[in-house]
């Protein structure tokens, strides 16, 4: 998507250290989502699969670093926090009917360093536009690009996220605490749809609900996937997942 002129000229203000000071924000308002298209929506078991091998990283919000814990969520990784946050959302949304991935979540320093000297040099990544390293909305650990819907934008702020720049439909970003999730921590059962106590998962290779511990041979991947607490886990292809043995096994 192209990014007009006055948010190409903000961002080229912004990496001058002094201008970034006199147009305070400009960090926030200004994302560079440029070079990720957001993608078509993923079957359900690959947007909802979970993989917990947790691992610190360090994010940045406006170049302050701070320590998050990071998860895998549909093959994309996310800060903890917010990829709980966004499986009770997920959970909710698909009991309506919609189904929501995740396009983008967390996005290293490192990787942030590789888009910005691409934008800089122009030399590789189409010299798409990317913030400066320390800055980008992606590397706060808060922000998702969501496959959208009219139901995101009516029910997201239920759940805790909400839309931050004006241009992206796509770019959410969450702020609050750790509602808890099948990766543990944080607040158990006190967050936003917690109320739900369905425990099932949506499987679209059989084409119905599953009770939890349920073991499904995904037809999208062919990669196993165990029911656990509305989400799917990576594994039960032993028949045994990450819940413990496979209440039903349905091999391809
Ligand atoms: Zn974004």
């Amino acid at each position: 998507m192209a990014l007009d002129t006055t948010h190409r000229s903000l961002l080229a203000a912004c990496s001058l250290p002094l201008l970034a000071i006199a147009l305070q924000g400009c960090s926030n308002d200004v994302d560079e989502d440029a070079e990720e298209e957001p993608g078509t929506s993923q079957a359900q078991e690959l947007a909802s699969a979970v993989s917990c091998a947790e691992r610190a990283e360090t994010a940045y919000k406006a170049g302050s670093p701070r320590d998050i814990r990071v998860i895998t969520i549909g093959g994309k990784l996310v800060s903890k926090t917010t990829g709980h946050a966004f499986l009770k959302m997920q959970r909710a949304a698909d009991a309506a009917g919609v189904h929501l991935a995740i396009n983008s979540g967390f996005r290293t320093m490192s990787e942030q360093r590789y888009f910005y000297n691409c934008y800089v040099t122009r030399s590789c990544n189409s010299g798409n536009i990317a913030a400066r390293p320390g800055y980008s909305n992606h590397q706060s650990g808060t922000a998702l690009d969501l496959t959208t819907s009219s139901w995101l934008s009516n029910n997201a702020g239920r759940f805790g996220f909400r839309r931050t720049v004006p241009s992206e439909p796509w770019h959410y970003e969450y702020e609050g605490s750790d509602p808890g999730g099948p990766c543990g921590g944080g607040g158990a059962a006190t967050g936003p749809g917690t109320s739900d106590e369905d425990t099932r998962c949506n499987s679209q290779t059989l084409g119905k609900m599953v009770p939890e511990k349920t073991c499904v041979e995904s037809k999208f991947d062919g990669e196993w996937y165990q029911c656990k607490g509305g989400v799917w886990m990576s594994g039960g292809g032993s028949g045994t997942g990450p819940v413990g043995a496979c209440l039903t096994r349905h091999p391809l």
